[in-house]
């Protein structure tokens, strides 16, 4: 299948093939004649698998067939569990709103910024992109009207659920028009999320793309047994030996990725972190940065390891095992995405080695492991 004949306009193709688009993934070629036809979705998929592009262009495509109103109101809202996805899914639309002759503006709003710029820009916004929280904030002070909205997105709904955005996400949605066009995309069907999705949905087309463990094959991953003291020479090592251009590395707590990046930083590696503990500027600037490529190495928690995309990363380090083999598969899963390979490398030290063993036993994988202390790491 080709995008040409997924029903959208032709101004969408020339950028699709800019970004790299080559051709439609499974979800996209499934949902985007649906969203079109104007019906509501159920998409169960996991981020990577292309599927905010799957509601993007589709929802745009209905925004240029639609006349636009006199007074502007948001018609589309959709609903994300974070910060850092609230950004990239407003990154999508403004990477394909210039297919648009309207030009539609579209905002993403959440907390931990200011209130102030985001209670001047939502009302006049075509498009808004938000977390639960700062959305009912910025309703409580009548910054912006809900009553137009047409179509309404909840996008990572398992995890809105999970992060007890439940409450927040069903008061939004009594103040929501009741005729609209829902689409709801989880990357798990829980009992929790079919009692949200019967609520919300109408007759929904069901959607479900292969699941996660699928994409492990795209992913090479290897071990290195090493002794936790000559864990960062290694790190280092394989950065630089390797000749590794962008690496996330996850450590286990905001404290041990300071002092990793420290580390690398002296070593004279570009590198960075992106943790809780900091600020939501430096987050996003860092985050930013690295996936420009102007960033040779992020080092993280497991604050990244869901959700976030970062286009075709080619590597990812486990400096320290994640707790759960779950973790460890969303962790490996930022790289070996939209069908591209990518190396998946984790440091396990002789205490971990246990632990390593249940991680592959669960998730059915056996993991070729090298022997990091033979390495030469002298000079790193
Ligand atoms: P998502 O699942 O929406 O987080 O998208 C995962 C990544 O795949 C993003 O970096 C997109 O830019 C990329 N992507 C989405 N659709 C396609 C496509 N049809 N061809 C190539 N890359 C894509």
């Amino acid at each position: 299948m080709s995008f040409s004949l997924l029903g959208l306009s032709p101004a969408f193709l020339k950028l699709l093939e800019a970004e790299g688009y080559a051709k439609p993934t499974p979800i996209q070629n499934q949902v985007i004649p649906v969203v079109i036809a104007n019906k509501d979705v159920l998409g169960i998929a996991k981020t990577g698998s292309g599927k905010t592009a799957s509601y993007v262009l589709p929802i745009l495509h209905r925004l240029e067939q639609t006349a636009v109103s006199t007074y502007r109101e948001p018609t589309v809202l959709v609903l994300v569990p974070t910060r850092e996805l609230a950004d990239q899914v407003q990154q999508v639309f403004q990477t394909f709103i210039p297919a648009l002759t309207g030009q539609p503006t579209c905002l993403a709003v959440y907390g931990g910024v200011s209130i102030n710029t985001q209670m001047q820009a939502i009302g006049k916004a075509d498009i808004v992109v938000a977390t639960p929280g700062r959305l009912l904030d910025l309703l409580e002070k009548n910054a912006v009207r809900l009553s137009s909205i047409a179509t309404l997105v909840l996008d990572e709904a398992d995890k809105m659920l999970n992060l007890g955005f439940k409450e927040e996400v069903d008061r939004i949605l009594a103040l929501l028009p009741p005729r609209r066009q829902n689409l709801l995309f989880s990357a798990t069907l829980s009992d929790d999320l079919s009692q949200f999705q019967q609520l919300i949905l109408n007759a929904p087309q069901v959607i479900k793309i292969a699941a996660e463990t699928n994409d492990i094959e795209l992913i090479h991953q290897l071990a290195y047994l090493v002794s936790e003291e000559k864990k960062g020479p290694l790190l280092r090592y394989l950065i630089k030996h390797g000749d590794l251009k962008q690496v996330l590395v996850f450590a286990s707590s905001t404290l041990k990725a300071d002092a990793i990046t420290h580390k690398l930083l002296k070593n004279r590696i570009h590198a960075a972190a992106v943790h809780s503990k900091l600020g939501q500027q430096t987050r996003c600037f860092t985050l930013q940065q690295f996936k420009a490529g102007q960033l040779r190495v992020l080092v993280t928690t497991d604050l990244l390891a869901r959700g976030i995309d970062i286009e075709f990363l080619p590597c990812v380090i486990n400096y320290e095992l994640p707790r759960s083999p779950k973790d460890y598969l969303h962790r490996i899963g930022r790289t070996g995405r939209a069908e591209s390979t990518g190396d998946a490398i984790s440091l396990v030290s002789p205490e971990e080695m246990d632990h390593f063993k249940v991680i592959q036993k669960k998730m059915g994988i056996r993991v070729k492991i090298l022997s990091g202390d033979q390495i030469d790491v002298q000079g790193y």
